[in-house]
């Protein structure tokens, strides 16, 4: 039987997603059995003129990891597109911005003037060094998702992708059944669905930071006042994070119904909070239970700020395509 071409690939990527592949236990033998490598520039050392020599759709799948945040992640993006006939976004980088994300909130003028001071030390995208042309990809004004630049076949999500996703992408490969185009490695229903945690979906009268307290190991943690993401955040890793005690922090983006996941969070919050009653003293006691988040956009856009309603609107209004 053919192997199958694969390729791995890391734009704007921290490198924990290619590490992320091996987490699938001895599956991983079976993997490397029926699959060839075309290009894995973590694993070997592949060059440009590599790939551009591929066929058109040479490649039979593509995982691509981080967002695009260069002029090079964009450029690469749009080639390894042309060379595969299946593209997979793998992580959160790649499927909703990440955690990078999160630099948008700034603009790429802020950005540099933060790292590199004085306007004179920013990185020029040419220059001349003894008697050499450097070339430096340009940094984009914002960060984006990998669907933004390219069609998407498959999304992997998680920040890494959690071994039981990466171990559903697998398992789909080697028995040639991938499901329809559009579909994501993980469940359709939101975390809290498979979380052995009893939810009663109690009052919240403060807001607790995973350092403040130790949670009770069967309740829900959002009934406790910790920040749990479950009820906005899709399913599929198997609850790891609730399991071993912490919230989830919602690095698998959004539940399969939910389009805004911080949205959908401060939703379920606000229906929550204070004590249920009205009038002018409860909304002053809900307001001091809200001023106890410390970090809105970090907790509840974590993952996904470029991707999100909020983060498009944000640049509309300050006039900045996105
Ligand atoms: S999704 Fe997480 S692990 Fe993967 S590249 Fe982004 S930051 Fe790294
Ligand atoms: S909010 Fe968190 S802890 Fe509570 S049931 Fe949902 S996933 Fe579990
Ligand atoms: S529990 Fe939440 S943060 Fe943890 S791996 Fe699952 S989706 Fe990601």
């Amino acid at each position: 039987m053919d192997k199958l071409k694969i390729g791995v690939y890391w734009a704007a990527s921290c490198g924990g997603c290619d590490c992320s592949l091996l987490e699938v236990n001895e599956q991983i033998l079976d993997v490397a059995e029926a699959v060839e490598f075309l290009l894995w520039p973590c694993a070997a050392d592949p060059k440009y003129t590599d790939l551009r020599g591929y066929a058109d759709r040479e490649m039979d799948i593509v995982l691509f990891n981080g967002a695009i945040r260069t002029g090079e992640n964009r450029e690469m993006a749009e080639l390894i597109r042309a060379k595969t006939k299946l593209l997979v976004a793998y992580g959160s980088c790649a499927h909703t911005g990440g955690v990078i994300g999160l630099a948008n909130l700034s603009s790429r003028d802020e950005i540099f003037e933060t790292v590199f001071g004085d306007r004179k030390n920013w990185p020029q995208t040419e220059s001349e060094e003894g008697g050499y042309r450097l070339r430096l990809p340009a940094f984009l004004e914002h960060l984006t998702p990998l669907s933004d630049v390219v069609k998407v076949d498959y999304v992997v999500p998680g920040c890494p992708p959690p071994r039981e996703m990466v171990s559903r992408l697998f398992t789909a490969l080697l028995s040639g059944e991938l499901p329809e185009p559009g579909s994501v490695f993980a469940s359709e229903k939101n975390l809290c669905d498979e979380c052995p945690r009893k939810r009663e979906h109690e009052r919240i009268s403060r807001i607790l930071r995973p350092h403040e307290a130790e949670p009770d190991p069967d309740r829900c943690l959002l009934d406790q006042g910790f920040l749990c993401m479950g009820p906005a955040t899709r399913g599929g890793c198997g609850a790891v994070c609730p399991n071993a005690n912490m919230p989830c922090t919602g690095c698998a983006g959004p539940a399969g119904d939910v389009e805004d996941q911080g949205a959908a969070m401060l939703n379920t919050l606000a229906s929550l909070i204070g004590t249920g009653e009205e009038g002018e003293d409860q909304l002053a006691a809900e307001d001091e239970i809200l001023s106890q988040i410390d970090d809105v956009i970090g907790t509840f856009y974590r993952f996904g700020a470029a991707k999100s309603l909020l983060g498009r609107r944000y640049h509309e209004r300050n006039g900045q395509a996105h």
